[in-house]
């Protein structure tokens, strides 16, 4: 552990007029707080205070500030208090203090909407003093530098906050160094395999390029020289972290030196920054499209320097910093290089809210947050580049919904909760009537507009969302609301059957045959039915042992069975199933001259008003085929074959044959229900429904019916053609 002397000794290294006797209280006050105190290494915890202390020595800070790290876990860990500090060291140092306090209780890796808010609350203290960030900012490194200490849970949480929120802050106040050693510790506890990779890779290729990059260095020196300029040159390997980035983002390898190494040519005055670079760009060739000025125009974060690329030694790709030793400061330290001690009359607040760009930014940032002004104004000013790809967005009462970019009105509305996403109908997007299917922008106010009338979202909505939660909550409403018109249906298809089998259809009966459907409940046999997972007369056996199908059957029984059709001597007979009570049927056909059984083809049958031919099948029977069917086709070789058969309906006993349409539909919930409405509402019935065909936007589905005639059949695909979910619907014969 440092000694006291050790720390005094750094602070007087750069500032030689040092309040040696400040810093000894804080030292001793804050070992004796702590006390017998054990960190989780099992070092005594002053050690903490004491290096984050010492780090920001290099940082060459002022006293206030290093007492404030010797300080900062006092009030949070120890018996002390905010009116102990302001008594003993001042209340500036105790105004410090109590905002790294607070900053402590900040978990900035909760839910996004929470995450917000405390980053807010982040912001406020930090920008109340900047020194609050310096000391939070060494204290988190030397957390993340002794973080194997830490339970795996924890490290994990700590890592996560410090690549998400405390190391961008520290690129944006410009703090280089400080914010890629703290992305290259996360970066090794979140990603072990990945820093492995990269950084024995990076090994490597340093070894094999050491004198290579010497003699860049050395000719690069040594050309300035020659013009009479003085500069230090040095090669930097770039970190494990930042070519990882980079990697993932261009999704390259990392071959060329220059995507590893970056020389820095450093100079006194910037003159000579510019002088350096015609010299560099005389002497070797310059990589197109590499150059930028950030010399005559600074980053946000006052980082200067010119960057350029050229094909140096060796015909290597050298990529080139060029700047002032003052730039450099900046660049490395960013707002703390404005701390520097110096001696002025002015608090370092003030000396820094004069000098640094980025802490103006900060202020600024914060005292709109502070006025409470309008979000789109504070948001315009908050690019922290941490939440780059993030938008923020309002509801009317001022709720900040924090969403990924590209996010929509509907992501918002599940944002805000499920009912509100799953209700969603339109919205205003600050005050003006907009899409649902939009692209949010940073500051709009989103006024969601709900309907108890839909009941479940549209499905479509699900290939739209950017949220993982509106995406999960989409595809559950849907499915259940699909899941619930299927169980609809299918109650409407076995009741029908089961009454015309004359039988009384009671839930409890059906109840009763569940295990023999195997299935758990009867909205489950429902659904299956309704789905044409599960033929209807598959329940009527299960709950009546002795249910016959009924016989007009689109597909054909097997012959012991009565599917067929009686006929005899050319004139239509009567149809009778065998068992007396259920319902006589008749196929009124003239033209047949033989006791064969008659049958309907079975994949889209004749109705009365279609042309009909009879096909004979040697040891089967006589189908029934409409003239237009593309099934009659295989019989043209053999026209023997061929019977002229007629109608011969009696008018005064209507019958339903069974028919075959196929809808196409678009994916909405209700487009089901309302086919099946159509369907009943002219009179026709349902046999059977299921789906052929399901694309993102459609579903083909092949309806069985039953109809009267071919005038009540096109009635009714008139009808289904009318409405605005369906897309096509036509008959299909077999
Ligand atoms: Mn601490």
């Amino acid at each position: 552990m440092m000694r006291q002397y050790d720390l005094i000794e750094r602070v007087r290294q750069y500032n030689p007029n040092t309040d040696e006797a400040l810093l000894n209280r804080a030292y001793v006050y804050a070992m004796k707080a702590h006390g017998e105190q054990k960190r989780a290494s099992g070092d005594p915890y002053f050690s903490h205070p004491l290096e984050v202390a010492a780090i920001l020595t290099d940082l060459k800070l002022d006293d206030a500030t290093i007492a404030a790290a010797l300080l900062h876990d006092t009030i949070e860990d120890t018996p002390t208090t905010r009116a102990e500090i302001d008594q003993i060291f001042g209340p500036d140092i105790g105004h410090l203090v109590e905002g790294l306090t607070k900053l402590k209780r900040l978990d900035l890796v909760s839910r996004e909407a929470k995450q917000a808010e405390n980053l807010r609350k982040l912001l406020l203290a930090i920008a109340d003093d900047v020194r609050v960030l310096l000391v939070k900012l060494a204290d988190r490194l030397h957390n993340m530098r002794t973080l194997e200490h830490m339970p795996p849970e924890g490290r994990t949480r700590i890592a996560q906050e410090t690549l998400d929120i405390y190391a961008p802050l520290a690129g944006r106040m410009g703090m280089h160094s400080l914010r890629e050693e703290l992305e290259d510790l996360a970066f090794r506890q979140l990603y072990p395999e990945a820093n492995r990779l990269v950084s024995e890779r990076l090994d490597e290729l340093a070894d094999r390029h050491s004198h290579l990059i010497a003699e860049i260095e050395q000719q690069l020196t040594r050309k300035l020289a020659e013009s009479g300029t003085t500069a230090v040159v040095t090669g930097r390997r770039k970190r494990p972290y930042s070519i990882w980035r980079k990697m993932e983002r261009k999704s390259v390898g990392f071959e060329q030196l220059s995507d590893i190494f970056g020389f820095r040519v450093v100079v006194k005055t910037l003159r000579e920054v510019y002088r350096a670079l015609g010299i560099v760009h005389t002497t070797w060739p310059m990589v197109p499209g590499r150059f930028k000025d950030y010399v005559s125009t600074p980053k946000q974060n006052d980082y200067r320097s010119l960057h350029t690329t050229v094909i140096g030694p060796g015909n290597q790709r050298v990529e080139l910093q060029i700047r002032t030793a003052d730039m450099h400061e900046i660049a490395e330290y960013g707002i703390a290089a404005h701390a520097l001690y110096k001696d002025s009359a002015d608090s370092p607040t003030e000396m820094l809210s004069r000098e640094s760009r980025a802490y103006a930014w900060l202020r600024h940032t914060v005292e709109l947050l502070a006025e409470g002004s309008n979000p789109e104004e504070f948001l315009e000013h908050t690019k922290l580049e941490l939440f780059h790809d993030q938008v923020f967005c309002f509801t009317p009462k001022g709720k900040l919904i924090a969403l990924p970019r590209k996010a929509t009105p509907i992501d918002f509305a599940y944002a805000v909760h499920t009912d509100v996403g799953n209700h969603a109908v339109g919205c205003k997007i600050n005050g003006q009537m907009g899409p649902l299917v939009s692209e949010l922008n940073n500051g709009d106010e989103v006024d969601i507009i709900t309907s108890k009338a839909q009941t479940s979202p549209p499905s479509a909505w699900e290939s739209i969302v950017i949220t993982g939660k509106a995406r999960l909550a989409i595809r559950r409403a849907t499915r259940n609301a699909v899941r619930t018109q299927y169980a609809a249906l299918g109650r409407r298809i076995v009741e029908r059957l089961i009454q015309r089998a004359k039988r009384e259809y009671s839930d409890e009966k059906l109840t009763g045959a569940l295990p023999r459907l195997a299935r758990a409940s009867i909205d489950d046999v429902f659904a299956a039915v309704g789905r044409g997972e599960m033929r209807p007369s598959d329940v009527g056996r299960a709950m009546y042992p002795d249910y016959k199908e009924e016989r007009i059957a689109a597909v054909p029984p097997p012959k012991s069975e009565t599917g067929w059709f009686g006929l005899k001597k050319g004139k239509a007979v009567k149809f009778k199933v065998p068992t007396a009570e259920q319902t006589a049927a008749s196929i009124p056909i003239r033209g047949i001259n033989s006791d064969l059984p008659v049958r309907f083809a079975p994949n889209g049958g004749a109705v009365p008003g279609d042309r009909i031919v009879g096909i004979l099948n040697p040891g089967e029977g006589i189908t029934i085929y409409p003239i237009q069917s593309a099934a009659l086709k295989a019989f043209e070789e053999t026209p023997e074959r061929w019977l002229d058969v007629r109608w011969d309906m009696d008018e005064r006993t209507p019958q339903r044959f069974p028919a075959r349409i196929e809808v196409q539909s678009v994916n909405e919930p209700g487009t089901l229900a309302q086919i099946a409405q159509v369907i009943a509402e002219n009179d026709g019935n349902i046999d059977n429904i299921r789906m052929t065909r399901r694309s993102p936007d459609f579903t083909d589905c092949m309806i069985d019916l039953e109809v009267y005639d071919l005038k009540h059949l096109n009635a009714i695909i008139a009808q289904l053609r009318a409405k605005k979910v369906v897309a096509a619907a036509d008959r299909v014969t077999g």
